[in-house]
């Protein structure tokens, strides 16, 4: 114990000691540089104050004890190695000051350079610089503007305002033309300002500068800001972050200087290359702040070839290295080269799997690698149609891309517009401000949604999203005007009716009506696109990885379809059958009518001639999926919908009757139906007469569905076809239940199935709490289990999936509830742990039992990698989320180191 206690906690390493594997402590930026370092690439020297030391100060307030001396003690080998002291008054060593956390969270944190300088080490600098005084002041302004605005929470308009003021007095608008003498004044018009803002002067001691620096460094983890980009990120709130103590060196001490970014392959497209940008005589700032134009890397050839072919030489040794396309920062320093930053580089989804497949080519990876380097997520944004640009068309705006697609149509404002336009046939784009839930039926009837105002957990984004419908939020060009139905951008003025398209993905708007095409990744899934004879390398690669993926995966993945068309669709897009085959949706549109006279059926025979109706309706759907399906197993799930769906509104009824009442005509029939419906009326029909509860409330319903289930299956086999039947019920929560409809089910198979060789399976959906903890008595009349997790959501969190998600949802992931709604991605904790619970439960009690999920879960890509986990046997989701889970499935079986790819 006590030899424990003297030894002190390491919170600083010199970049020597670190490596890129050590990103959760030395922040993604410091383990780089340590690498970088010990690979003998020209790295400034510096060290690396850990995210841990961040999260003691951030917890008590103050730096951790050690910390100050272990500082002091990096600052001097630092200092020795550099040859140089920290604001030596005649030959200055000068550092910055650099957040770094272990994702990339770009401009969210803070950042102070030239630290060192001060009254005396001014000169000392432009001793260094020879003699260059410009340099020397202006640097030094730099110090106190930064310091003053980071750290001192001064504002930074005041020293903005002051530069106009020095530019006006020399009657120029450009930073380059004020001398040395104008940035002396300035640099005093700087200090005033910081004197009067902070009550004490500008901290002379370089030490203080540098404490007081890393201070506001972690301070700034907990800026608004950078708490939002978290949030929206999904990144932990409880990384802290590193931060980065680097020697200067300078970009602009002269044309033969200068700052540059660069990526060893496109990031875009994916293409090999070079692509990057570089400016002469300038610092990093000035090329983020966009005051000079940069100009391509390639030029750099021009201007000073050694350092590009030394750039070149580090920028392929870095991807053979990180086996992946980096991202780097440097800075030339009168001709001499130095790397300031490198990481694995962001992409589009395209980039990622075009760039995968050439570095299986390369031989610097596998394609178990090559799987792990893509996600679902990814893919589904390849799938979305895309427009059809050319030149022609210039975006006007952009906001966030919040749901993804791309959606043309008439310009409306509010919901109720939204609506009327739709039932006439239009497409609309509702355009608002920001969306309330208010605005529900205009969203739903809106072919995309366009805001000025919200983030990607804005109303708008949540629910459409919710929704599969395009939309782009914030885009805060945009003048919204309401009561005026118009709006305003870049000089257009857009009224209701006006055609406008949004895309989704990348949050751009545009004029007028620009042209979609399916993306060349459904026409691959379609079969319309040869992966081995096309030319297109995201296609190659696609199928490459997706062929992998099937060869890799445990989990099969079936489709949730209930037409022929769809299911047909789904085997192109690779399902292994049929994961669940609503019923109900079969008895929309005409049927309808014959589902109310069954429902509303005053007498025994009513009943029966309604049935007897249905029968042969049932037998043709069944038997033209079953053909579709050809002997993969297909799961009809017994008919459950809530009652509502299928009875006429109940105030409608009433004032109709009451209108026909008035006017004296005859409504007995009207008021039988009238009375029925008031008796069948539920509160909450969600929780109501459904499922399995209908099934043994409506005599001969489910009996009806089992026989024409059969009949179909007898009559594909009789046909020479194949069918493969596992009969489904809903929202059983007690064994009772089930085993009620099993002994009726079981006759009538047997009946008509005969010596047809046919097999049929009969299970039963998981989707009420009680079943998933019962799961061991229900096993015993199962054959099967398939997870509802749609109800077994709401029902888990009693949350109606009807209205939470555009009601509060918004707030919950405001306040970080819950990072995603978990009707998107499964609550592992709570609903997961009920599924987990009846998975082993229900295999304990029948060895083998056939286990699947189709509920909506089925095909997002983390709930995968839980069923994944779980043991189950498939996922069933909808047809174009199909290869989606292929992939996830294929990504959670490789997947044991649980990196992850952001
Ligand atoms: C479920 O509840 O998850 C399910 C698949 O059934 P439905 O969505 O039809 O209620
Ligand atoms: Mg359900």
């Amino acid at each position: 114990m006590a030899a424990q206690e003297t030894v002190e906690h390491k919170y600083v390493y010199d970049f020597a000691e670190g490596n890129k594997d050590l990103k959760d402590l030395l922040g993604g930026k410091g383990a780089n540089l340590a690498e970088m370092t010990n690979l003998g690439l020209p790295v400034p020297p510096g060290f690396t104050i850990t995210t841990e030391a961040c999260k003691a100060y951030l917890t008590t307030g103050r730096e951790p004890d050690g910390l100050a001396g272990q500082i002091e003690a990096h600052l001097e080998s630092l200092e020795r190695e550099m040859g140089r002291r920290l604001g030596d008054p005649d030959d200055p060593l000068l550092v910055s000051v650099r957040s770094g956390a272990k994702f990339s969270m770009p401009g969210m944190m803070e950042t102070v350079l030239n630290v060192g300088l001060n009254d005396r080490s001014v000169v000392g600098l432009s001793n260094q610089a020879g003699g260059n005084d410009r340099f020397a002041w202006d640097s030094y302004r730099r110090l106190i503007q930064m310091f003053g605005k980071t750290v001192c929470e001064v504002p930074g308009e005041e020293f903005e305002h002051a530069l106009d003021e020095a530019k006006r007095a020399k009657g120029t608008q450009n930073d380059l033309d004020l001398d040395a003498d104008d940035l002396r004044g300035l640099v005093d018009a700087y200090k005033q300002i910081f004197a009067k803002h902070t009550g004490r002067e500008f901290p002379q001691e370089p030490r203080e500068q540098l404490d007081l620096a890393i201070r506001a460094v972690f301070d700034s983890w907990n800026a608004e800001r950078a708490i939002l980009y978290r949030r929206q990120e999904r990144i932990p709130a409880d990384l802290g972050t590193a931060v980065n103590v680097v020697s200067m060196v300078f970009g602009n001490l002269g044309p033969d200087s200068g700052t540059g970014v660069a990526f060893t392959r496109d990031p875009g497209s994916g293409a090999q290359g070079i692509y990057g940008d570089y400016l002469a005589n300038a610092q990093g700032e000035d090329v983020v702040a966009g005051i000079r134009n940069t100009v391509p890397l390639q030029e750099l050839e021009r201007l000073d070839k050694t350092s590009y072919d030394q750039l070149l030489g580090i920028m392929a040794r870095l991807e053979e290295h990180y086996k992946d396309l980096c991202d780097i920062e440097f800075t030339i320093e009168r001709g001499k080269l130095w790397m300031l930053q490198t990481r694995v580089g962001k992409r589009t989804a395209a980039a990622a799997f075009v760039i995968a497949g050439q570095l299986v080519d390369e031989g610097l990876i596998d394609l178990d690698e090559a799987l792990h380097r893509v996600n679902g997520a990814q893919l589904a944004q390849l799938m979305f149609p895309r427009f059809q640009l050319d030149h022609e068309f210039q975006p006007v705006a952009k906001g966030i891309g919040a749901s993804p697609g791309a959606a043309s149509g008439r310009v409306v404002f509010t919901s109720a517009r939204a609506v009327e336009l739709a039932a006439e046939g239009e497409a609309v784009i509702l355009v608002r401000r920001e969306t309330n839930p208010d605005d529900l039926n205009g969203m739903i009837a809106a072919r995309g949604i366009l805001t000025s105002r919200g983030g990607k957990t804005s109303h708008a984004a949540v629910v459409a999203r919710g929704m599969g419908k395009t939309c782009v939020s914030g885009a805060d060009e945009l003048e919204v005007n309401v009561p005026a139905k118009t709006f305003t951008v870049g000089g257009h003025t857009v009224g209701e009716g006006d055609v406008v398209s949004i895309d989704g993905t990348t949050g751009k708007v545009y004029l007028g009506e620009v042209p979609v095409m399916p993306s060349e990744v459904v026409q691959y899934f379609e079969g319309e696109l040869d992966p081995e004879t096309t030319d297109d390398p995201l296609v190659r690669a696609v199928h490459r990885i997706m062929t992998h993926a099937d060869a890799a995966r445990r989990l099969r993945v079936r489709t949730n379809a209930d037409t022929g068309a769809d299911a047909a669709r789904a085997r192109r897009f690779g399902a292994e059958g049929i994961g669940l085959c609503r019923t109900e949706h079969m008895f929309l549109g005409d049927r309808r009518e014959l589902v109310e006279r069954l429902i509303l059926a005053s007498g025994e025979r009513e009943r029966e001639d309604a049935l007897a109706a249905l029968l042969p309706l049932q037998r043709t759907d069944f038997v033209e999926i079953f053909r579709e399906m050809d002997g993969l197993p297909v799961t009809v799930r017994l008919i459950d919908p809530p009652l509502h769906e299928f009875l006429p509104p109940l105030e409608q009824l009433a004032v109709n009757v009451a209108v026909a009442q008035e006017r004296g005509e005859d409504v007995a029939k009207e008021e039988a139906l009238l009375s029925a419906v008031r008796r069948m009326h539920e509160e909450n029909p969600m929780l109501g007469l459904r499922g399995v509860r209908l099934g043994l409330v409506i005599p001969g319903l489910f009996a009806m569905q089992v026989r024409a289930i059969a009949e179909a299956a007898v009559a594909v086999v009789r046909d020479g076809g194949r069918a493969c039947p596992e009969i489904m019920v809903p929202l059983v929560g007690a064994v009772q239940e089930l085993e009620t409809v099993r002994a009726e089910a079981e006759k009538i198979i047997a009946e008509v199935v005969g010596d047809s060789g046919v097999e049929v399976l009969i299970g039963t959906m998981i989707e009420v709490p009680r079943a998933a903890l019962t799961a061991g008595q229900i096993a015993e009349a199962a054959e099967f289990f398939s997870f509802g997790t749609n109800d077994l959501t709401q029902m888990g969190w009693g949350f109606s999936r009807d209205d939470v998600e555009g009601a509060f949802f918004w707030r919950y992931l405001e306040l970080g509830i819950f990072g995603i709604s978990p009707f998107e991605s499964i609550d592992t904790d709570g609903v997961g742990r009920l599924v987990r619970i009846a998975a082993e439960e229900g295999r304990a009690a029948r060895p083998g039992l056939k286990l699947g999920v189709c509920g909506e879960h089925g095909g997002d890509p983390e709930s995968v990698h839980f069923f994944h986990s779980v043991g189950l046997d498939y996922v069933s989701c909808s047809p174009f989320r199909v290869p989606v889970a292929r992939l996830e499935a294929g990504r959670a079986a490789i997947s044991t180191t649980g990196s992850d790819s952001r």
